[in-house]
C-alpha cells in the first residue's frame, strides 16, 4: 500500500522513538508495573494525544489510517503505551463527532496537548458484553446531574482528568438503550478520593501493566447539566455514541494486535538464527521453519485486513464488518504468534529476561477487550447473514 510522504515521515519518527526509548525499557516497566511518565511526556511532545483532533482545535488532524499505523508502531514497543492514548482518542473522537461546538472548543484544545487526558467508561462489575444492563444512574437536580453507581475496568481511570461515562438517565425507557446518556465528567487526576467519587487502588492484572485499570465508585457525584455529550440532543443517545466509538476502537485494537504480533515475530526470527541445537541454528530445523512461515503469513494477512478496515473507516463508509473481522483475526493471530514465539525460544521464552514472556501475557487482553472475540463473531455472522440473505 502506498503511504503519503507525511505518513512515512510520521511513522519513521515513531519507529525511531519506539526502538530507542520504548522497546528496550518496556519489560522493566512491566515487571515493576510502573507508569511510564517519560514515554508519555514524549507522546505529548510529539502531539500524539491530538493526532486525530482537527487542526482548528489544536490537533494534528490526521486520519484514522495514520492513527492505526502509529498504534501498530507503539504497540510493537509496548501495548500499554498505546493504551494510555487509546481511551483518550476514543473520547476525543466522540466529542468531535457528537459534541456541541461549545464542548469541542472547551475540551479538544486541552485534550490535543495531553494536558487533559481522558478515560472511557461503560463497563460495570455485572455488565461487560451486555452494555444495556448497566445500572449507573444520572439524575437531574437543578442545573446538575447526580451520578451514582460503580464502573469497572476504566483504563487510565486514576490519572485521567476526564472520563467519558455512560449512565442511565431514563430507567423506564424501552428499549433500554434509549434511556442512556454519555457524560463528559471532569475529575481530579491522580486522586483516589474527591467529593462523590472514589477511585480504588488499581486492579491487578496478568499483563497490560504500567497503565492503570480501575474501578470508579460514584456516590452523589455532581456534574453540570452542560456535561451531557451533545447537549439536550444527546439525552438518550449515549449508547449509540459509545457503540460508534467501540467500532472505531476495534480498528484500534486490531492495530495493537498487529504491533504485538510483529514484536513476537521479530524476537522469534532473530532468536531462531542465534540459537543452536544439534550443531546448527534452530532456524535450519524444519519444525521451526514451519512456525516462522505460519507466523509471517498470518501477520501479513492481519496487516492487510487492518489497513483495509482503517482505510474504509477513514473514508466515513460503514466498516463494522471489516473492522470486526480485522479485530477478530488480528487478535487471534497475536495470541498465536506470542505463544509460537515462546515455543521458538524454548525454556528461555519462559524467562523474564526475554521479551516474549511479556508479549505472551499482554496478548489475551486483545481477545477480551473492545468486545470479546465471541461477541465479535456473532456480530460478523449477523452482518454476513444480512448480506447473503436468501
Ligand atoms: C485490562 C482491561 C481493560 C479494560 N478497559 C476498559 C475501559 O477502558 N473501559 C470500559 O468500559 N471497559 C474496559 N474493559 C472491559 C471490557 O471491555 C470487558 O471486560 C469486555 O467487554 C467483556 O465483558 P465482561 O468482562 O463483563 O465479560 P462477560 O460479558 O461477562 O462475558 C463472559 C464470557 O461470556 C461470553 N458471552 C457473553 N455474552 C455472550 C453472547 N451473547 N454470546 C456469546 N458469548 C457471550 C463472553 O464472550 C465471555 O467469553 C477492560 C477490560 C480489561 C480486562
Amino acid at each position: 500500500m502506498q503511504l503519503t510522504a507525511e505518513q512515512r515521515d510520521i511513522l519513521a519518527v515513531i519507529r525511531d522513538f519506539v526502538d530507542a526509548e520504548v522497546a528496550p525499557h518496556a519489560s522493566e516497566f512491566d515487571h515493576r508495573d510502573e507508569f511510564p511518565e517519560e514515554m508519555v511526556a514524549k507522546l505529548k511532545e510529539m502531539g500524539l494525544f491530538g493526532i486525530t483532533i482537527p487542526e482548528e482545535y489544536g490537533g494534528l488532524g490526521l486520519d484514522l489510517l495514520t492513527y492505526a499505523l502509529v498504534v501498530k508502531e507503539l504497540s510493537r514497543g509496548w501495548i500499554s503505551l498505546s493504551g494510555v492514548v487509546n481511551t483518550h482518542f476514543m473520547a476525543a473522537w466522540m466529542i468531535q463527532n457528537f459534541g456541541t461546538e461549545e464542548q469541542r472548543r472547551s475540551y479538544l484544545p486541552r485534550m490535543a496537548t495531553g494536558e487533559l487526558r481522558s478515560a472511557y467508561s461503560m463497563t460495570e462489575p455485572h455488565a461487560g458484553s451486555d452494555v444495556q444492563a448497566i445500572r449507573t444512574r444520572a439524575v437531574r437536580d437543578g442545573d446538575a446531574y447526580v451520578i451514582d453507581g460503580q464502573k469497572m475496568w476504566a483504563t487510565n481511570g486514576l490519572r485521567a482528568g476526564m472520563v467519558m461515562l455512560l449512565a442511565v438517565t431514563d430507567p423506564e425507557a424501552k428499549p433500554q438503550h434509549r434511556g442512556m446518556t454519555a457524560f463528559i465528567i471532569e475529575k481530579e487526576p491522580d486522586v483516589h478520593e474527591q467529593p462523590g467519587l472514589v477511585v480504588p487502588p488499581q486492579l491487578q492484572k496478568l499483563g497490560y501493566k504500567g497503565v492503570e485499570s480501575t474501578e470508579l465508585v460514584f456516590e452523589g457525584f455532581r456534574t453540570p447539566a452542560a456535561s451531557v455529550l451533545g447537549g439536550q440532543d444527546g439525552l438518550g443517545r449515549g449508547f449509540k455514541y459509545f457503540m460508534a466509538a467501540v467500532e472505531l476502537g476495534r480498528v484500534n485494537v486490531a492495530a495493537r494486535a498487529l504491533g504485538l504480533a510483529t514484536a513476537a515475530f521479530e524476537a522469534a526470527i532473530k532468536y531462531a538464527q542465534e540459537r543452536e541445537a544439534f550443531g546448527r541454528p534452530i532456524c535450519d530445523h524444519q519444525a521451526i521453519q514451519l512456525k516462522i512461515a505460519q507466523m509471517g503469513t498470518k501477520i501479513r494477512a492481519a496487516e492487510l485486513m487492518v489497513l483495509d478496515a482503517a482505510r474504509l473507516k477513514s473514508t466515513g463508509a460503514r466498516a463494522d464488518l471489516e473492522a470486526g473481522m480485522a479485530k477478530f483475526f488480528a487478535t487471534e493471530v497475536a495470541q498465536e504468534a506470542t505463544l509460537e514465539a515462546m515455543r521458538i525460544h524454548g525454556g528461555y521464552g519462559y524467562s523474564r529476561e526475554f521479551v516474549v514472556e511479556r508479549l505472551y501475557r499482554d496478548s489475551p487482553l486483545l481477545i477480551l477487550g473492545e468486545g470479546t472475540n465471541e461477541i465479535q463473531q456473532t456480530l460478523i455472522a449477523r452482518r454476513l447473514l444480512e448480506r447473503h440473505k436468501i
